[in-house]
This record gives C-alpha cells, sequence and structure tokens, in this order.
C-alpha cells in the first residue's frame, strides 16, 4: 500500500491527478520542466522537483530523471497521466522493477495493444467486433498483398501496426494505387515508429467514432462505464466530446460494453482503459484499446458517478472494485469541450501570457484547467489549457448549459478555441447528434468558402 504519488505529467490532468491523491489523503510529487516551474499544481504539490529543461525529451520523457526524481522524493507509485510516457511498455515496467506501483495497466498489456496487430487479434479472439481484414501482418510478397486486398474489397486502409496519433495509415481505393502506398507506408512506419509492419483493413467512409470506457481490478473484476462519443475531430485529434453516444440503442451499446469487460477478463488487464470503436450502419468495429486514462474521461465520470481517478489509484493499490456492473447506470448526458491556446481559424498554437482568466460556474458545469490569472502558456506543448464540462438530465440540457458556460469564459492575453465551439454548438448537425468523423472538417471546409 503506497501512501505517496509521483505525477509524471503536466498541464491539466496533472492537477485532475493531484485532486484524487489529495482526496484519498496521499502525499503528491510532481516533476516538472523549467518552464512550468510557475505552474499552479507545482505550487499546490507536497514536492516538486524540477528534472530538466522546456524540452520534452529532456524532461517529461526523460525516464532516467524521472525514476531518479521518483527515488529521490520517496514516491512508492508513479501515475503517468496521458500522452508522455503513460503507454511506454518499458517506462512501466523500470517503475515496477524499481519497487514502485505503476497506475496504469502491466506492461505486457501495454505492449500488446500497442500493436496493432496483435491487439486486432486478441480482440478478435475475445469476441470484440473488428474491422473487416485479416488477423495478421502484410505479407512482403506483392502478389499475395494484391489477393489480401481484394478479399477485404476496396477502399482499404493500410495501417502501421506500431502507429499512433493518427500517422502512418493511407487509404487505397483501387488495385493500381495499392503496392506505391504500402511501399510507402511501410517506410513511413519504419522511421517513425522503428516497426516496418502494416496490416489491412476495409476503410469505413461515414464511421462514427464511439469508444467505451472500462475499469478492472486485480482481483478478476472488470466493468464497462458507458459510452462517449468523440466523432467532433480535426485532423484526427477529437475537439468535443460527449456521454452517451447519442441515438444509439442501449441495448447494442450493453452487447459491446460487455464484450469489452468479457475481454479484459480474458487478457488479465489492471485498471483503466478505452476500447476505440468506428460505428457505421449499426455496427461496432474495434480499431485501438488505450491503455491509459483519457482526456475525455470526465464526460464519463458525470454520466456514471464514478471517479476514475481514483478507482485507477486504489486499484493500483490493489483494492478490489467496490461497485458492481448492476450498480453502473448512464445518468443524463455530458459535454466536453476542449480549450486549446490557438487561433479559432487558422488552429495556430498562441502560446503566451494569460492576462484575464475568468472562468465559468453554476449547477451541472465543471472546469478542468491548470491555468490562472498572469501565467505562461509555454509554446512546447499541447496547446489544451482547459476542459470545459458539463452535464444535463438530457443532451438539450448539457448543450444549454455549455452554451451559457462559454458565454461567462473569458480569456486576455492568448487567443483560444472557445469561438469556434460556440460556434459548431449552433450547427443543426451536430446539434441533431450522431455526426460522422469527417463532420467537423467538412463544417470547416464550408466556414472557409462562406
Ligand atoms: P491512431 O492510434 O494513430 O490514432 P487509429 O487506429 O485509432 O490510429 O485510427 C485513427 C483514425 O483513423 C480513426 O479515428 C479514424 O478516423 C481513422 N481510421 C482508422 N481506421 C479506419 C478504418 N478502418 N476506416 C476508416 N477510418 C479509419
Amino acid at each position: 500500500m503506497f501512501e505517496t504519488v509521483l505525477i509524471a505529467n503536466r498541464g491539466e490532468i496533472a492537477l485532475r491527478i493531484q485532486r484524487a491523491c489529495r482526496e484519498l489523503g496521499l502525499k503528491t510529487v510532481v516533476i516538472h520542466s523549467e518552464a512550468d516551474a510557475n505552474a499552479r499544481y507545482v505550487r499546490l504539490a507536497g514536492q516538486a522537483l524540477c528534472i530538466g529543461p522546456a524540452a520534452p525529451g529532456l524532461s517529461y520523457l526523460n525516464r532516467s530523471a524521472i525514476l531518479l526524481a521518483a527515488h529521490l522524493s520517496g514516491a512508492q507509485a508513479v501515475h503517468p497521466g496521458y500522452g508522455f510516457l503513460s503507454e511506454n511498455a518499458d517506462f512501466a515496467e523500470q517503475v515496477e522493477a524499481a519497487g514502485m506501483s505503476f497506475i496504469g495497466p502491466k506492461p505486457e498489456s501495454i505492449r500488446i495493444m500497442g500493436d496493432k496487430v496483435a491487439a486486432k487479434r486478441a480482440m478478435r479472439a475475445a469476441g470484440v467486433p473488428c474491422v473487416p481484414g485479416p488477423d495478421g501482418g502484410l505479407p512482403d510478397d506483392p502478389a499475395r498483398i494484391l489477393e489480401i486486398a481484394g478479399e477485404i474489397g476496396y477502399p482499404i486502409i493500410v495501417k502501421a501496426a506500431g502507429g499512433g496519433g493518427g500517422r502512418g495509415m493511407r487509404v487505397v481505393h483501387a488495385a493500381d494505387e495499392l503496392l506505391d502506398a504500402v511501399s510507402v507506408t511501410r517506410e513511413e512506419a519504419r522511421r517513425a515508429f522503428g516497426k516496418p509492419e502494416l496490416y489491412a483493413e476495409k476503410f469505413l467512409e461515414h464511421p462514427r467514432h464511439v469508444e467505451i470506457q472500462v475499469l478492472c481490478d486485480t482481483h478478476g473484476n472488470a466493468l464497462w462505464l458507458g459510452s462517449r462519443d468523440c466523432s467532433l475531430q480535426r485532423r484526427h485529434q477529437k475537439v468535443m466530446e460527449e456521454a452517451p453516444a447519442p441515438g444509439i440503442d442501449p441495448a447494442l451499446i450493453r452487447q459491446v460494453g460487455e464484450r469489452c469487460a468479457e475481454a479484459c477478463r480474458q487478457i488479465q488487464y489492471r485498471g483503466a482503459g478505452t476500447f476505440e470503436f468506428l460505428f457505421e450502419n449499426d455496427c461496432f468495429y474495434f480499431i485501438e484499446m488505450n491503455t491509459r486514462l483519457q482526456v475525455e474521461h470526465p464526460v464519463t465520470e458525470m454520466t456514471s458517478g464514478i471517479d476514475i481517478v481514483r478507482e485507477q489509484i486504489r486499484i493500483a493499490q490493489g483494492h478490489a472494485l467496490t461497485v458492481r456492473q448492476s450498480d453502473i447506470a448512464t445518468q443524463g448526458h455530458s459535454l466536453e469541450c476542449r480549450i486549446n491556446a490557438e487561433d479559432p481559424f487558422t488552429f495556430m498554437p498562441c502560446p503566451g501570457r494569460v492576462s484575464t482568466w475568468e472562468l465559468p460556474g453554476g449547477n451541472g458545469v465543471r472546469v478542468d484547467s491548470h491555468l490562472s490569472s498572469g501565467t505562461e502558456v509555454p509554446p512546447y506543448y499541447d496547446s489544451l489549457i482547459a476542459k470545459v464540462i458539463t452535464h444535463g438530465a438530457d443532451r438539450e440540457e448539457a448543450l444549454g448549459r455549455m452554451r451559457v458556460a462559454l458565454s461567462e469564459m473569458r480569456v486576455e492575453g492568448i487567443r483560444t478555441n472557445v469561438a469556434l465551439h460556440q460556434s459548431v454548438l449552433e450547427d443543426d448537425g451536430f446539434r441533431a447528434g450522431g455526426v460522422d468523423i469527417h463532420h467537423l472538417e467538412r463544417w470547416l471546409a464550408a466556414r472557409r468558402t462562406s
């Protein structure tokens, strides 16, 4: 049982994790770069250690500096947050080898799910519905590659087994484009991910992005906490999320949720995780599992009443989950707008000094943010500066509360995408619910020409 947790992350999630630790009576240690020395959560932490300069490679990705900080501070557990080292199996292994608890899955689970071919094979074996396509990777033989693609049926998507962040993928519409696409993607995969293995699957043309949150303890209990819809994306980056996914038959969601929980039991998964699916024509197709906390976890917290970060920590302490599947019901509807320090038209990041920072509040409004007036948004990291989350009895109420919340938000000194969210909230397609993953890009293209 640990008493001191090192938070190996920055920004809003560092504060989110710190809050959960403090609620549980745990001591906190934050590591930070020189650029984050004045952050609010650094001041609030039990201990703070500067581990290097601003560049992520020298600080938040610097495994030996983080492990040394853990050793010096007396931390007995490490929470990796999201991004940075959160899905690095070697880091998880090093943390455990140093005698500390890694607040996340076992390193083997991270490794399997980080290999998309292995992940898909494991999920198919566990009965989770996957995108049509063969289980294994693509062979070298061109004739065989053409044969496989023909069996799937065009359009197909060629993807890197080790890919991530929306990179290392290529859509192929006809056989005459296939071999070139394979060789370019293979080269890209080799360079970007150090692993040339590719696989192919059916390319779905108008899917939604729907995901299932799971939580598993080390006593064989696995729960699914409902669905989230993250279809509003720009360049594969989620912009707004909601729970539950609107307009999908709850019985269908229950079916896939139960499959996800069963898959977790089979692979003896530990902690929080997310099964990501494409959803088209009333069918779910697994694309990948994220073996970590997600940015959008609050919409599930608001609708399930479960504090996911608190549960992650308790699971790592060896506790059994206190709720059962039958205790979990989706209550109302929740939305999350990701507020970024960026221009709402060009999407150029806008770091700088925040002179005014006024946040919304009120019934059903939650803001997760580490910023305060007078602080700097550094240029070195992700531009997420706040998450505005609303909850209502139904989607309409959550949307209404979001409109009011965004209108109360006042940020000066830097530009933000608040205005973008405000216009999207008025879009008829979005208001109706259930848009596909290309909706926002189409909407942005129409905005450019109007
Ligand atoms: P990454 O780990 O890089 O995010 P994913 O496998 O999650 O890769 O895919 C990222 C995005 O690519 C998806 O959200 C979706 O927009 C698109 N995509 C991936 N696979 C398919 C597919 N089979 N059909 C259509 N779009 C796909």
